[in-house]
């Protein structure tokens, strides 16, 4: 059979397929993130001289900053096949096994959410990672006997938006754990001027600096705002992207010239306007604004208290005078 880069199973995550095209294949197309670039480029240079699987890695950082795309690049260089799946789908113990017994010298497995794996299935993936053996249950009841099975040598690349949420023992079986920080407008905009020349459209530098302006500093968003203000380029007739353009496309989206979109004004004016600015617990907050707990606490806090909208306090969330100021509110 064939092998193909990403497994086909009912429990392997899909490729969006419009990020597909757009994913760096090789480290030097990757922009930002300089310190997790230069460790990955000893990591795989190091690993492929000595013909050896690379050593588990750990990725960290908000959805949407590049820790599949890097797991895909990462398989490109080491010239490994990647199986893609995320700590939901390996609900039960079997899930993994079938995944680990299939992989390949050198493989690479990516769990995305890794915090959310089930306790068994991350008590089978100690001696996966450790020793490259796994313990199968086989039976039950009085029948019940466990029998190892060897693996070939791979390397498990972990994703988590929550860190903090890892246990220490799984921690502590990744080699090296990387951070993903948001990126800076200058990259962003370099991101979307190479974003643009494979979507086959001519966008202007100011244009690519105010679309990236407002991308919360993430290359998933600023793409998918490329592809609205394409769309409405597209529409209006018009040959290029310019800043006028890019500007009008953006507040049809309702998304402010800080990035803040429905949601977090949503979530500021709860704040604000019913609750005095806080302090409020996650869960009212969720259930006020209609989100789950946990994208409010991985998508947007983090945002809105990177830009100084939101702080945490042991008490919960404060809105801050600048909150007030950019919602245009006087505050009490
Ligand atoms: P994550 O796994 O962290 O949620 P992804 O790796 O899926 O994020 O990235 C989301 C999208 O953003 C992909 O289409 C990818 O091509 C793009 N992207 C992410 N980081 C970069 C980068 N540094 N340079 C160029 N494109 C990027």
């Amino acid at each position: 059979m064939e092998s193909t880069p990403y497994m086909e199973s009912s429990w392997a995550k899909p490729d969006t397929p419009f990020e597909m095209p757009l994913r760096p294949q090789t480290l030097s197309d990757f922009s930002g993130q300089e310190a997790v670039r230069q460790k990955l480029e000893v990591l795989i240079g190091a690993a492929k001289s000595r013909g050896e699987a690379l050593g588990h890695s750990l990725f960290c950082g908000p959805p949407g900053l590049g820790k599949t795309t890097l797991a895909h690049i990462i398989a490109k260089a080491m010239g490994t096949q990647l199986t893609v799946t995320s700590g939901p789908a390996l609900e039960k113990p079997g899930d993994l096994a079938g995944l680990l017994t299939n992989l390949k010298k050198g493989d690479l497995l990516f769990i995305d959410e890794i915090h959310r794996l089930s306790k068994t299935a991350e008590e089978y993936l100690y001696p996966a990672m450790e020793d490259f053996s796994l313990d199968l249950m086989i039976d039950s009841g009085a029948n019940a006997r466990s029998i190892r099975v060897e693996l070939q040598p791979f390397t498990l690349i972990g994703a988590t938006t929550r860190s903090g949420l890892l246990s220490a023992p799984l921690r502590s079986r990744f080699l090296i754990s990387l951070r993903l920080d948001y990126y800076d407008t200058e990259t962003l905009a370099r991101i979307l001027k190479r974003t643009a020349t494979l979507l086959q459209v001519e966008l202007d530098q100011e244009a690519a600096e105010e679309i990236g302006k407002r991308a919360r500093g993430t290359p998933r968003v600023a793409n998918n705002l490329l592809r609205w203000v394409r769309d409405v380029c597209q529409i209006q007739k018009k040959k290029k992207i310019d800043l006028s353009l890019a500007q009008k496309a953006l507040a049809m989206l309702e998304i402010d010239e800080r990035g803040l979109d429905e949601m977090d004004k949503k979530i500021l004016s709860v704040m604000i306007d019913h609750h005095k600015g806080g302090p409020l617990g996650l869960a009212n907050l969720a259930a006020a604004v209609g989100e789950e707990p946990h994208t409010i606490e991985e998508v947007y806090e983090p945002f809105l208290i990177l830009q100084g909208f939101i702080r945490r306090t042991p008490r919960g969330r404060e809105a801050t005078s600048l909150a007030y100021e950019h919602m245009g509110r006087t505050s009490v």
